[in-house]
């Protein structure tokens, strides 16, 4: 049986990140990056991730690694990729509200942030909107949509407030994968336009999203958090069973343990078949709160609405 050594495993996992970042010019100069950091395993591995990436830069490592990282030579890096590319980095945490549950994710947000020297700013539902997702969970269909609206509407303002020209997520490949077979199974073909590494400009306002783990396996994020021992909170959500995306990483995992390799076979066929031109969306800004909407009112004012109520 081969031993997975800690190291060969860092690098991979760093390598396959780097990789989609320059194939993808996901960071590009003079970038201004919000990280929206949960504490969870998945976007506690984007910060670590992107600051390696730009302690790489600043130290002219990808220079050194050319001849004796075969990472590099696998992925066929190009180190002029790499020259003359600065960015910043800030993360965004949100606390919204879940009681028993957000507060590790929290501490852990805040201990990653403090170890690696990133600017962490906090925010909260109760300080934005007055009220906790414990408090609202049960006026919707799910916990999850107004937790989602709301958790995007504090990002996108925060983030467009300290002038962040992007928005980097811990989406993973398996999260990428339920997204995609929760719009097909919905028909809501629009969301299509959503997948992918990066997100395209579409309202000034409106920061565009990137997903450095867009092809890496949730698998591989825990394994790298518990090999690095690395200071996450891993419990899930209390709401995240009863949602549709609960069901269907349920599903999606099931399938995947009698049939290895599924789910990349469905991002593959998701790559091959679907290369799907952005739909043309007009947005206009809120006239509440000023919020890139595709309505006259942005769904998040109007959910405040029917908790007022
Ligand atoms: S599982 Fe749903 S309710 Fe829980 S944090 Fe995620 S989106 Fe919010
Ligand atoms: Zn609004």
């Amino acid at each position: 049986m081969t031993v997975l050594q800690k190291s060969d495993f860092n690098k991979k996992i760093f390598a396959r990140i780097e990789k989609l970042i320059v194939d993808y010019k996901l960071i590009e100069n003079g970038d201004n990056i919000a990280i929206a950091l949960s504490g969870g395993k998945d976007s506690v591995l984007t910060l670590h991730a992107l600051t390696n990436f730009k302690n790489k830069l600043q130290n002219n490592e990808f220079s050194n690694e050319s001849n004796s990282n075969s990472y590099n030579n696998k992925y066929n890096f190009d180190n002029n990729d790499f020259k003359d590319i600065d960015f910043k980095l800030t993360a965004i945490s949100v606390d919204e509200g879940i009681e028993g549950y957000r507060q590790h994710g929290i501490d852990s947000a805040i201990s990653n942030a403090q170890e690696l020297g990133v600017k962490l700013i906090q925010k909260s539902f109760e300080e934005e909107f007055d009220f906790t997702l414990d408090d609202c969970f049960h006026l919707f269909k799910s916990a999850c949509i107004p937790c989602g609206v709301f958790r995007r509407n504090i990002l996108n303002k925060t983030a467009f407030e300290i002038g962040a020209n992007k928005i980097a997520t811990g989406h993973n490949l398996d999260d990428e994968i339920q997204s995609f077979s929760m719009s097909f199974a919905r028909a809501d073909t629009v969301k299509f336009s959503k997948f992918g590494p990066k997100l395209d400009v579409i309202h000034p306002k409106l920061i565009p999203r990137i997903k450095p783990l867009w092809n890496t396996p949730e698998k591989d994020v825990g394994t790298w958090a518990i090999m690095n021992n690395i200071n996450i909170h891993l419990d899930e959500c209390p709401y995240s069973s009863l949602s549709l995306r609960g069901k269907t990483k349920e599903f999606l995992n099931r399938i995947e343990s009698k049939y290895p390799k599924t789910k990349e076979n469905i991002m593959k066929s998701f790559e091959k078949s679907l290369k799907i031109e952005n739909p043309e969306v007009k947005l206009n800004e809120c006239e509440r709160c000023g919020e890139p909407t595709s309505s006259v009112v942005c769904k998040a004012c109007e959910f405040v609405d029917i908790i007022k109520k």
